[in-house]
């Protein structure tokens, strides 16, 4: 008898239809002989409306408050889906976060997983039940309920098959997989079968939500063998392997792309020793996230040019750091641009293959596209472009690389 963790994101659950779906399958499972663990999310959009009942009263609210407002998503799917397998006849039992004891740090709104306890889980498993564990949520060491951040279920169900030592933890979601890019952008995009371990963290790092990064962290540091499946129809998924000599021959495996960067510039400030970090000290003093970083020699060649990308959310706020920084240094102007977006090539092939660069570069040229930045890194090439080349970026690149085509 094998034991599975299985999570169903937000869509997944979005209607009582739906979560009378997931019992079934659910129960499929259970009926297999296996002993299983359901992960659930809100029903779709219910975190975005907590959200904005939480803002309509306060500009910012209590990163407590919100916890304790946010967990209560995941409440109500425990319950409804454990409802719906005890209806169809399987015995299920939920639990809260704080009830499992997923224990976490006290970093409301992002809090880190710790420890989770699993002797109540095993002790119901035993007894034949179905356990049904809210997500994304857990409880600090004075007892506060926490959040471990958006997309935040994906962790808590890897988090919870480590715990438990389970075979698998299956991811089912609306898509049926991981693709070369997201489906959403390019139709063309095509489902891997498998995807390193490795690459996946920078995918989902460089902006493919498809997993929350930290629940591919999490599977790596306790090597939890971890699918990505669709909820809605059969199929093999995408296996996230630790093996690279498994994986398909391709140079990239996948595109992803961030929609929510912002860029600040800071121009003719004199070029001294400790200019990088007169300007970003403070921003980091601010819990601003600074992500591309360029800075180059004006043409006088006595002042120096300084740009970097930051999460568009946090751009008024740096914005205003970086104006009052800039009159300090006696720099000649800021610029902003807050309509920038990130088109990122991952894939291990990139170690030993030379010109992915160049390839890159030449198919957005092609395009007309502006790059406006450029990092690389080992397995992955990313650059920053006008928001509005999104799509065209995207699609541009996945023709070139052949992505599209069954390999
Ligand atoms: P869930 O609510 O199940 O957690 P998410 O919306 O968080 O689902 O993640 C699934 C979505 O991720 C898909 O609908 C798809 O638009 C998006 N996505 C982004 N990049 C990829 C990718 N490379 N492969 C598959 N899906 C992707
Ligand atoms: N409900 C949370 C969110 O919308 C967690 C999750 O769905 O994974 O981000
Ligand atoms: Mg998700």
């Amino acid at each position: 008898m094998s034991l599975i963790v299985q999570k169903y994101g937000g869509t997944s659950v979005g209607s009582v239809e739906r979560i009378q779906a997931v019992a079934a399958k659910v129960k499929q499972s259970r009926d297999a002989g296996h002993q299983v663990v359901v992960v659930v999310s809100a029903m779709s959009g219910e975190t975005d409306r907590l959200l904005g009942l939480a803002h309509a009263l306060q500009e910012r609210p209590s990163p407590r408050e919100l916890d304790v407002l946010l967990s209560t998503g995941e409440q109500v799917t425990i319950a409804l889906l454990s409802m719906a397998l005890e209806a169809g006849g399987c015995p299920a039992r939920s639990y809260t976060g704080s009830q499992v004891q997923v224990r976490t740090d006290s970093a409301h709104n992002k809090a880190r997983i710790r420890d989770i306890d699993g002797a109540r889980v095993r002790a119901d498993l035993d007894a034949g039940r179905v356990v049904v564990v809210a997500g994304f949520q857990g409880i600090d060491e004075q007892g506060n309920i926490t959040t471990l951040g958006r997309g935040g279920s994906d962790t808590s169900a890897v988090a919870m098959a480590a715990a438990l030592k389970a075979d698998e933890c299956q991811i089912y979601t609306d898509v049926d997989g991981v693709y070369t890019t997201d489906p959403r952008i390019e139709p063309k995009a095509r489902r891997l079968a498998r995807i390193t371990f490795e690459e996946m963290l920078e995918m989902a790092s460089l902006g493919s939500k498809v997993l929350q990064i930290r629940a591919v962290e999490f599977a790596g540091k306790y090597q939890v063998p971890l699918r990505v499946l669709s909820s809605f129809q059969d199929g093999e998924g995408t296996l996230i392997t630790f093996e690279e000599g498994n994986v398909e021959e391709a140079k990239i495996a996948g595109i992803a792309f961030a929609k929510d960067e912002a860029k600040l510039t800071v121009l003719g400030v004199p070029d001294q020793p400790g200019v990088a970090h007169k300007i970003l000290g403070p921003i980091s003093d601010a819990n601003v996230e600074v992500d591309m970083i360029i800075q180059n020699i004006a043409a006088d060649a006595r002042t120096t040019d300084f740009t970097f990308t930051i999460h568009r959310n946090d751009y008024g706020r740096a914005l205003e750091i970086l104006q009052s920084t800039a009159q300090d240094l006696g720099a000649r102007e800021v610029q902003g641009d807050e309509r920038i977006v990130k088109i990122s090539l991952v894939g291990v092939g990139m170690r030993s293959h030379a010109g992915i660069a160049s390839g890159m570069f030449e198919a957005l040229a092609r395009e007309g596209i502006n790059i406006r930045m450029i990092s690389t890194s080992e397995i992955k090439i990313s650059v920053v472009i006008d928001e509005k080349y999104l799509e065209l970026g995207v699609r541009a690149l996945h023709d070139a690389f052949g992505l599209s085509d069954a390999s």
